[in-house]
Formats: C-alpha cells, sequence, structure tokens
C-alpha cells in the first residue's frame, strides 16, 4: 500500500472507543484503534492508517428511520490488510416532529467487516451519544 493513500486525519472523526453493555456489571470501554482482522488484532495503533471513507444511507419509511452507514476503511501495517470500521447509525426521521433539528440518532453501533465487506468479523460494541 502506498503511503500517499493514508488519511490518517480521518482519525480525528473516529471515536476512540465503543461501548459494550455488560448487562448489571455497567458496560466495558473498546478501543477502536486496534486492527480487528482475527488473525492479527494489532493494537498498534502507528500501524494504523485510515485510507478512505464512504457514506450510504438506507431509509425504512414505515417507521421513518434511516440508517446511515459510515465506512473507514483503514490499512494495518502489521498484518498488511484492510478491514472496515463500520457505524451504523440509525435516526429518527419522523417528520412530525415539528423541530428544527429534527433527525436524532437514536443508535449508533460499530461493527468490522474485511475490506470487500464479504466477511463480517463481528459486532464490536456502541457508539456512546453525547
Ligand atoms: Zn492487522
Amino acid at each position: 500500500m502506498n503511503k500517499l493513500n493514508y488519511n490518517d486525519e480521518l482519525w480525528d472523526e473516529i471515536p476512540p472507543y465503543a461501548f459494550m453493555a455488560l448487562g448489571r456489571r455497567g458496560r466495558e470501554q473498546i478501543s477502536l484503534r486496534e486492527c480487528f482482522i482475527p488473525s492479527c488484532n494489532s493494537t498498534d495503533e502507528d500501524k494504523l492508517h485510515p485510507i478512505k471513507k464512504e457514506i450510504e444511507t438506507k431509509e425504512i419509511p414505515d417507521k421513518n428511520v434511516q440508517i446511515k452507514k459510515v465506512k473507514y476503511l483503514i490499512h494495518c501495517d502489521e498484518c498488511s490488510n484492510d478491514f472496515h470500521l463500520v457505524f451504523e447509525q440509525y435516526i429518527n426521521n419522523n417528520i412530525q416532529n415539528e423541530d428544527v433539528e429534527g433527525m436524532d440518532i437514536v443508535m449508533e453501533k460499530v461493527f468490522a467487516t474485511d475490506s470487500e465487506d464479504k466477511e463480517n468479523y463481528g459486532e464490536i460494541g456502541f457508539i456512546q451519544q453525547k
């Protein structure tokens, strides 16, 4: 992978942590600065480089919900592979709501897939909304 393709400034917008609910024991904080390829799992963040960002949106008209997927393609120097870090936002799109904001993220979860979206490495956790 050519270093010119790295977009390390994308880290500024990628949350550093996700959270996993642990029932009554609260929640566990999971770093998103690691390689989610199961055979690697490197936690050396200096070796991880975002390459690009893609956004997909999908409407669910019956429920006034919009699903927004923000995918980051990330290269890992440790295993020389790429993977996707995917943030899936469920946005409440209720048009009866006259609030100017109108759109609220009701839930955001994060999972990882391979670079071709063929293999899902599983859900990592959810993102705490501010
Ligand atoms: Zn790796």
